[in-house]
């Protein structure tokens, strides 16, 4: 047994913690560690939960080398989602992945309504309405801000679309910056286009890799929370990679921590903090010290430094 300190909630506590009685996730909406994926279909309430998207069992390979083994997760309609991790842990291709660029090589990724990725079938990117933000922003250069944005909307006509980049402008806060052209705007200006493109067809799902990663710091501070703000107003249920974990916890309702393709823990922000599945999320996500422990009671455990107390039972 080993125990995070200054993060007291006891690690290797958790997944008994989460899983509860019956081995089922009680507490809410989501799977609390990946041992537990297949069980959740139901809230606390008993109520049945809608997933924007869920990832069952799923390895991804390059030719013959797994790099992302057993993945599972599930992100309720209209949440925002985050899978941190260090670099090359999985986080890019599992995103590529879920916006039908890659193909499973076990397990499958699902929608509300049906399978778009499987062993056997991935339907093709332009046909899963899920929109995708990148790091390197990738503008179109020679059209101007409202072109960008009517981009993925052609199909609407012309009073539609207009009155959509209308709407965009004004909910990123650019509502004069219509005529303008990607070069004459700055770097947080041209991810919020980015955005405003990619929220313009009304996508069930918004992936975004490293979005805010070429930004400076100070940037990042206000653009984080922004995006988020502009994401709850569309109601957009969002997948985020971030390395960062300040940025993650500043966006996210649910984190995934990765590390070397595999998922310790998908849990609301605040429990991947507070009681961290594995040592490696303790250590990714916090400043804690790990010590080793014995279970001494249904509640407690020995350590050097005494006895630690845990309100929930340990098994
Ligand atoms: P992250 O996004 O967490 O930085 P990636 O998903 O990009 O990680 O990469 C995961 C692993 O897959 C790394 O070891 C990386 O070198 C490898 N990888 C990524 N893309 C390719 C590719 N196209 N071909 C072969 N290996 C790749």
């Amino acid at each position: 047994m080993i125990v995070a300190v200054g993060l007291l909630p006891v690690i290797l506590l958790s997944r008994s913690i989460a899983r509860g009685k019956n081995n089922a996730c009680t507490e809410n909406l989501i799977c609390c560690h990946a041992v537990c994926c297949k069980e959740m279909t139901m809230n606390a309430q008993g109520t049945s939960l809608t997933y924007q998207l869920e990832l069952k069992d799923l390895d991804l390979a390059y030719g013959n080398k797994t790099v992302v083994h057993n993945a599972c997760l599930q992100l309720p309609a209209g949440q925002i989602g985050c899978l941190l991790g260090p670099s090359g842990c999985g986080k890019s291709t599992l995103l590529r992945a879920i916006a039908g660029f890659e193909k499973p090589v076990k397990g499958s990724i699902s929608t509300v309504s049906n399978t778009i990725s499987d062993a056997n079938t991935v339907l093709p990117p332009e046909l899963r309405n899920i929109g995708m933000v990148f790091q390197d922003v990738a503008l179109f250069p020679h059209l101007s801000v409202a072109d960008n944005i009517r981009f993925g909307i052609r199909d609407l006509d012309t009073v539609q679309q207009q009155q959509r980049i209308s709407e965009l402008l004004e909910l990123i806060g650019l509502p004069e910056y219509a005529t303008r052209y990607p070069h004459e705007l700055s770097g947080g200006q041209q991810q919020r286009i980015a955005l405003a493109r990619a929220l313009a067809p009304k996508p069930d799902l918004l992936l975004m890799d490293e979005p805010f990663s070429g930004l400076d710091a100070k940037l990042r501070e206000t653009l984080v929370p922004e995006v988020r703000r502009i994401l709850k107003q569309e109601g957009i249920s969002a997948l985020v990679v971030s390395h960062d974990q300040s940025e993650a916890f500043s966006i996210a309702d649910l984190i995934g921590v990765m590390n070397e393709g595999e998922i310790h823990q998908w849990d609301l922000a605040k429990k991947v903090y507070q009681r961290p599945a594995t040592p490696f999320v303790a250590q990714f996500v916090g400043q804690g010290n790990l010590i080793n422990a014995t279970v001494s009671c249904e509640h407690c455990v020995d350590t050097v430094l005494g006895k630690v107390r845990s309100p929930a039972p340990i098994r």
